[in-house]
């Protein structure tokens, strides 16, 4: 036999054989297809070849055996190195006899090697997927560079161009490093990133690849800068190829976090994701609306008047512990802005200043004309209902805007100054007071600035704290005071911490002054007792 015919197929098409492996029977079709006759011995047929899916010779004496119960197996069978023919064998063992029956089953194994061969390997790029790059470079059997390339502009290019002009730029990043490096091995991870491993044998320098990836490209005319984050692990001897990967794509991860774009993997990275994986659980729990009242508080930092020295509010500050030890707000307010519930917290907030006022006035405190600052993050200035939760959650708590600053860093204005500046127009007009946070650390031009719709400038406490020994420090500081007396909006001094920085911020002309000077930030009971105090000092400073 040459090759199957389909008029073949449909006849039957079997075998039977004895103990001694002799076949005793054979139907015309099996004996034209496979080149046999009765009394053929089937251990030993030197004309055929059986194989298994993955192509490798089996024995004729491992398939055809005596089985005890009716069973099925499948090979590839080739007749005088013909073409392969994938058959599925039935076996029904009858008396001391087996008969076999041979039925194709081409299309079946087509099926499965495309499946399988989708299954390690992206059918657009040809690069291999996770489990068969990692089988692949095991192979290898050497060690070497784990590297983690990311488009990080990638969904940026596809918004504004379109999918194909993005998959354009993912095979020029991946050629030109397949261009540097011949006999790497390349993964795909997701649509905007590949991995590669590149074997011992190169002392490469990683910097020069970095520069190569991220070298503007031009198609059709246009230029694009494709943005690449590229994250790495030098191997060790015997490291675990699959552990060496995850150590990569943990340094492209930390590479999109503090945007650097080239980093190398080191332990103290590990520990950190673990540490942050830990604190994004805990804040997940402690976010939830029956845990936020037990897990957050808030701090108030008393803010003065520099001209009478009189408490005139307090800054709110969140705070939150996991373990039992604070966590930094600017460590754990990012993760919140992230996870889009910011929001909750700066409501939580006027929740805690209808505590304090509540408190205040079990004490026989007029708090009327104090003032509350409360940080408001950029996603939540973006969000349209924001003005309206805002003042329902002020009305719920009997709280009136006029008595609320709003805090805002310059950034987050500039970014989309028209919506924001309608926005701060609108709340203003509510008669919340708009405060620039952490003023002069943003560079923010003075056009903006005369457009913007903002009441106070706090100056940063960078600029503040070490201002008496530092001359450069005073041109700044002295710059931003003389900028805001023109355009006639009141300081805050942020950061004041001790006597002679609050006569300094004084004699310049700064109207409030808030810092370690006066007071540490207080939890709310401490805060009460801190007004009572200012309350009687004032008194005495009247009279
Ligand atoms: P910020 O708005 O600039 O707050 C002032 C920070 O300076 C506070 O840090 C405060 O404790 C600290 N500070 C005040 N006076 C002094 C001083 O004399 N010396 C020194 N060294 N530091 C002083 P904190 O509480 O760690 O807050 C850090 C940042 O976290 C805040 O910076 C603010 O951007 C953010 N944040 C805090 N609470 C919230 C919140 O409820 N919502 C939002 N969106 N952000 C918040
Ligand atoms: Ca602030
Ligand atoms: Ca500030």
């Amino acid at each position: 036999m040459s090759s199957l015919q389909v008029t073949e197929l449909f006849s039957l098409t079997y075998i039977a054989y004895d103990k001694a492996g002799m076949i005793t029977e054979i139907s015309t079709c099996a004996a034209k297809l496979f080149n046999l006759c009765t009394s053929d011995i089937l251990n030993d047929l030197p004309h055929l070849q059986l194989l298994n899916e993955d192509y490798e010779p089996v024995r004729t004496d491992s398939i055809f055996i005596h089985p005890d119960e009716k069973h099925t197996t499948e090979v590839g069978i080739s007749v005088d190195n013909s073409t392969v023919i994938w058959m599925k064998l039935d076996f029904y063992p009858h008396e001391n006899k087996v008969y076999v029956r041979f039925s194709p089953i081409e299309e079946l194994i087509a099926i499965r090697r495309l499946n399988k061969q989708l299954a390690i390997q992206d059918p657009h790029t040809g690069l291999l997927y996770r489990d068969a790059f990692v089988s692949k470079i095991k192979e290898i059997g050497s060690y070497g560079t784990m590297c983690c390339v990311r488009i990080c502009n990638y969904q940026r290019i596809s918004e504004v161009w379109n999918i194909g002009v993005a998959n354009l730029v993912f095979m020029e990043v991946l050629s030109r490093f397949q261009i540097e490096f011949e006999d790497a091995t390349f993964s795909k991870y997701s649509t905007d990133c590949f991995s590669a491993f590149v074997p011992i044998e190169h002392t490469f320098n990683i910097e020069r690849l970095y520069n190569e990836l991220n070298a503007p490209f031009n198609f059709n005319g246009n230029s694009f800068y494709s943005n690449v984050a590229l994250g790495y692990y030098r191997e060790k001897e015997h490291d675990d190829h699959e552990i060496s990967l995850n150590k990569a794509e943990m340094a492209t991860f930390d590479v999109l976090s503090e945007k650097l774009r080239l980093v190398e993997f080191q332990d103290a990275l590990a520990k950190q994701i673990e540490w942050q994986n830990k604190i994004e659980t805990a804040l997940r729990a402690s976010l939830h609306s029956d845990a936020l009242h037990r897990d957050f508080h808030i701090a108030f930092q008393p803010i003065h008047d520099t001209s009478t020295e009189c408490l005139i509010g307090a800054e709110c500050l969140m705070r939150w512990s996991m373990d039992g030890k604070p966590v930094s707000p600017a460590t754990f307010i990012p993760i919140v802005e992230s996870s889009g519930e910011i929001n909750k917290l700066t409501l939580f907030t006027l929740s805690q200043i209808r505590r304090l006022l509540s408190e205040l006035e079990a004490e026989a405190i007029d708090s009327g004309f104090y003032l509350f600052s409360i940080n408001i993050s950029v996603i939540e200035i973006l969000d349209i209902n924001f003005e309206k939760k805002l003042l329902a959650t002020l009305a719920q708590y009997k709280l009136t805007p006029n008595k609320i600053k709003l805090e805002l860093t310059e950034s987050a204005l500039i970014d989309n100054f028209n919506f924001v500046n309608e926005v701060l127009m609108s709340l203003q007009r509510h008669g919340f007071i708009i405060s620039l946070d952490d003023f002069g650390t943003g560079f923010s031009s003075l056009s903006y600035l005369c457009k913007l719709n903002f009441d106070e400038i706090k100056i940063d406490r960078s600029f503040v704290t070490n201002v008496v020994k530092d001359n450069r420090l005073q041109s700044v500081f002295n710059s931003i005071v003389s900028l805001a007396k023109n355009l006639e909006k009141p300081i805050v001094a942020e950061g004041v911490e001790d006597m002679e920085q609050m006569i300094y911020a004084k004699a310049k002309g700064v109207e409030y002054i808030q810092g370690y000077h006066y007071s540490k930030p207080l939890p709310l009971t401490d805060f009460v007792n801190y007004v009572v105090a200012d309350k009687s000092s004032y008194l005495h400073f009247d009279s």
